[in-house]
């Protein structure tokens, strides 16, 4: 447990009333519903958000619609100027929205000063759309003399649903490319971690845009359905749970709009006999344990090959039991609490009846005390080892700080095991055999592999989204698959008599 003593100064103590962005205005919402949002590490209210209207939610979209016509005639080079202030403006808040988004989710401040930096890289990609959203042509590519092209062009309002365990991060893997592509946006963020978004929107209220281009309304399902129906939404990017992932696809899709819907998560881990597990171990403990489980990159079921595992699994409880708990604000703390009481309630249960159905508990996060924060969320490194491939612990998603371990025999049987999964977000393998590595690339379905990586991210130029349940839809987020997403392609046939 850590002792705080390098705490830093939280930014704000109260944050006040969350406001909707719309149309260049902070506005106040008149709902009667609103939500308190809660710093998990001491469970105290810090601010207060509303739960915005069907009308408030119209309205942006009114404003998004209005502007539209006028910003898809700017120019793409002119179009990309407020994100390249944005940009400027962002590194100089950067330790600011680090601190907040801590606050307010409760991660180790080193793990949201990485997910700020993500946030900028996406910035950074989408600077790059007068290049990246040339078209192609063919001379005499229909016929001689008669020549052939397609151009793209944007659709109109575009909107991004975003999950807690992000709170700067999610929304730009969407509206940066989107409003650089000419379309104009609506971002709805988490009602669970408003903070941060509101934040950022009064940096992108210096950065320029014209008023409308780009707004948010805080809210929830009531929020997210008035996007999904309204005629003028041209596509929607959700990320969250995969039971509203598929909701949203469906609802979106049957109402004539693009979706991309990225859902939830299991992901297994897969050591090789001849991994060096000694240089790999904190990786995997990071992949597993990092931002308290709760990314849909963690690591969660790890899959032992061969006769060597009763040592893999002491030296990983043993890595286990190193981790940090304890305010994200420290600066040695590697894991914050779990961000919400919802949360901390469901990954308790899913321990319970994880230690109920025989899997063999190695170590036990429940009850963990951190000294000055008795009221947090807190749940430290939890290891089943012995798990059955049937049991919830390796079936159900926790988005905790849980290891499930499985012992396989060979390759190819922990190749079946990941396959069997209805998740297919990530997986990674660590051997030092690039053809054990190659098998597990070429077989296994996920979206995301990593070979001796246990996180692999996607970086901000290369598409980001997982397969089976972790994904809805056909284009991923980011890179050139959100530029296809967020344009049409016209084709031209020109012949001059
Ligand atoms: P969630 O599905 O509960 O909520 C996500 C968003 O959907 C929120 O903005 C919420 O307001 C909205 N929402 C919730 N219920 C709704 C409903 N009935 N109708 C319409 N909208 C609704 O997800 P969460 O708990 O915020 O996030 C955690 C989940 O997100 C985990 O499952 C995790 O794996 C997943 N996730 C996936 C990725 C990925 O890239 N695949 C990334 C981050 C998180």
């Amino acid at each position: 447990m850590s002792d705080n003593k390098n705490l830093l100064p939280v930014v704000k103590e109260h944050y006040g009333r969350m406001r909707n962005y719309i149309d260049g205005e902070f506005v106040e919402s008149t709902s009667d519903r609103a939500g308190d949002v809660i710093n998990p590490a001491t469970a105290e209210v810090i601010a207060t958000v509303p739960l915005s209207t069907k009308d408030e939610v119209t309205t942006a979209v009114d404003a998004a619609q209005d502007i539209f016509e006028e910003w898809r005639e700017t120019p793409p080079n002119i179009r990309v100027q407020p994100i390249f202030r944005l940009k400027t403006l962002f590194e100089k808040h950067y330790e600011e929205l680090a601190r907040i988004v801590t606050q307010e989710h409760g991660k180790a401040i080193d793990e949201a000063r990485g997910s700020v930096r993500r946030m900028v890289d996406n910035l950074e990609f989408a600077c790059g759309i007068p290049s990246l959203m040339m078209g192609e042509n063919l001379e005499d590519g229909a016929a001689p003399g008669i020549d052939e092209e397609y151009i793209r062009q944007p659709l109109g309002v575009f909107a991004a649903v975003a999950p807690f365990n992000f709170p700067a991060m999610v929304p730009f893997w969407f509206w940066p490319s989107a409003v650089a592509c000419g379309n104009t946006f609506v971002v709805k963020p988490s009602e669970q971690v408003p903070i941060t978004m509101n934040r950022i929107y009064e940096i992108i209220d210096d950065a320029g845009f014209p008023p409308g281009v780009i707004n948010m309304v805080h809210g929830d399902k009531e929020a997210v359905d008035t996007l999904l129906d309204d005629d003028r939404v041209q596509g929607i990017s959700f990320v969250g749970s995969t039971p509203i992932a598929r909701y949203i696809y469906e609802r979106a899709a049957a109402n004539g709009k693009r979706v991309q819907c990225q859902g939830g998560a299991k992901n297994f881990l897969t050591v090789m006999p001849d991994a060096n597990l000694s240089a790999c171990m904190p990786n995997i403990v990071s992949s597993c344990l990092g931002n308290t489980g709760q990314r849909c990159l963690a690591g969660a079921v790890l899959v032992l090959v061969g006769d060597n595992a009763d040592a893999m699994v002491d030296q990983i409880v043993a890595a286990a039991k190193e981790m940090t708990v304890g305010n994200g604000l420290d600066e040695t703390v590697q894991m914050g609490p779990l961000a919400a009481k919802r949360h901390y309630d469901r990954v308790v249960a899913m321990i319970d009846a994880g230690a109920a159905e025989d899997n063999n508990l190695r170590l036990d996060g429940r009850g963990v005390r951190v000294e000055g924060y008795e009221n947090g969320y807190f749940v430290g490194p939890t290891v089943f080892d012995h798990c059955d491939p049937k049991s919830s612990l390796i079936q159900e998603e926790i988005f905790g700080p849980v290891i499930s371990i499985v012992r396989v025999p060979d390759l190819d049987a922990a190749i079946e095991l990941a396959n069997s999964s209805r998740y297919g977000n990530a997986s990674s393998i660590y051997t030092s055999s690039g053809k054990a590595a190659r098998q597990y690339r070429y077989h296994v379905r996920g979206g995301n592999i990593g070979i001796n990586i246990g996180v692999p991210a996607p970086m901000a130029y290369f598409p980001f989204g997982g397969y089976k349940e972790s994904f809805f839809g056909d284009l991923h987020g980011q890179g050139k698959d959100g530029i296809n997403f967020f344009t049409e392609r016209k084709v031209v046939i020109t012949r001059w008599m």
